[in-house]
């Protein structure tokens, strides 16, 4: 089933009204059903999106229109124009009345679209998601190419299930994505420890639980201090074809009481206190906050945020939710359950694989923030991940068996 993903979004204008911003570059990252293109731009800028119909009449196919106001193009000539197997046909950029640059993406197949703005530097992210392209033109089997896809169950399957033999089982590809990293330090503890280090320390001890099994692939979006964009995150996971994804946080507030365990799937929201916790892990408002030096351009979220996976991704949070806090209390210390909650997230954006994105305990509260800097706590939480994400993937192979 197919969702339609409109996410609208706008951005203050920061720069002088009549200083115009340059469209630098477009780049993208395209797997077979989703293109991803990421607009770099000088200055934020307002954008619209509006999708327009095909006319089979006229050979036109479904199209984006991408329209940037009070930008204009730095060279036509940088557009890319070759997109692999991806959704997207053709790309072209025409320089609209009033210093509006207007992006024209053709997706013949087009089934989903949405896109988000990111700071430092400016850029604009359009995901477009439809049919493969190369879906019309499946490779052909080369006669001499052996058939050893039909040859891996023997025949026998069936009369075997009768005695108490394990089936084969589905290997599954997780891809877990530790918040933060590199120049992007995330929320930092009263004691300074920095929340891309505790991600980074927790999603390695989860690798280990979760692969020793045998049964699952375990990747990591980044193994090592180094920054990686949220774009490149959930598109990492996309090009994987992962069959999870768990972006791992810590949170942050300036109310230094808070403390507990929440669990996001993606969706849009009116909760204030969620609102300004995706801003931060969005990274369009600062962690500490405590500078004053919020940033000027502010999101304002309309229309629906949907996701591909939602009710799996529902599951999955409860899931997830309950496992981290449930072991926390029997092995630390007892939590505040802030439960299930949906956010706009963009890090989950995009992702064609259930999806959450947990904060698994306050850095800035005193007393959980030194926990979190403990590897026995560290230990902990990855142990409530790893059976909350177990008993996900049972469920899940138990309903898919029925
Ligand atoms: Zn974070």
């Amino acid at each position: 089933m197919t969702m339609i993903t409109v996410i609208a979004a706008v951005l203050a204008l920061a720069a002088p009204a009549n200083a115009a911003a340059t469209l630098r570059a477009v780049r993208q990252i395209t797997t077979p059903a989703t293109t991803r293109l990421i607009v770099e731009l000088s200055e934020t800028a307002q954008y619209h999106l509006q999708r327009v119909a095909a006319h089979p009449e006229a050979g036109v196919p479904a199209r984006l229109y991408v329209d940037l106001v009070g930008t204009h193009l730095a060279n036509a000539s940088s557009l890319p124009n070759e997109f692999g197997e991806g959704p997207l046909l053709r790309l072209r950029a025409t320089q609209a009345p009033a210093s509006t640059t207007r992006l024209i993406l053709d997706v013949p197949g087009l089934t989903e679209f949405g896109a988000f703005p990111m700071l430092d530097p400016f850029r604009l992210v359009i995901d477009v998601r439809g049919a493969p392209r190369a879906a019309a033109h499946p490779r052909a089997l080369s006669a001499a190419e052996p058939r050893t896809a039909a040859l891996e169950l023997p025949e026998t399957t069936e009369r075997r299930t009768a005695a108490p033999v394990p089936q084969a089982r589905k290997r599954l590809k997780i891809v877990l994505d530790p918040g933060h990293g590199g120049k992007d330090p995330g929320a930092i503890g009263a004691g300074g420890v920095a929340e891309k280090d505790v991600t980074l320390a927790i999603a390695r001890r989860l690798q280990v639980r979760l692969a020793s099994a045998g049964d699952l692939d375990v990747i990591l979006t980044r193994d090592d201090d180094r920054f990686v964009a949220l774009e490149e995150r959930t598109a990492r996971a996309n090009r994987e074809q992962a069959d999870l994804f768990v972006s791992i946080h810590t949170n942050g507030s300036t109310n230094d009481t808070l403390s507990g365990v929440e669990t996001y799937y993606l969706n849009n929201t009116n909760d204030r206190a969620t609102i300004r916790l995706a801003e931060m892990e969005n990274g369009l408002r600062r962690m500490t906050g405590r500078d004053g030096r919020d940033r000027e351009a502010s999101l304002i979220l309309s229309d629906l945020i949907q996701s591909y996976k939602i009710r799996e991704s529902v599951d999955f949070a409860g899931e997830v939710q309950h496992a981290v806090v449930d072991t926390l209390n029997a092995q630390q210390a007892v939590v505040n359950d802030l439960g299930v909650k949906r956010g706009p997230f963009y890090v989950l954006v995009g992702a064609g694989m259930p999806c959450v994105l947990v904060e698994v305990s306050f850095l800035t509260h005193p007393i959980e923030g030194a926990r979190l800097a403990q590897g026995a706590y560290q230990e902990s939480i990855a142990a409530g991940l790893s059976r909350g994400i177990r008993r996900f993937v049972e469920n899940t192979r138990m309903a898919e068996n029925l």
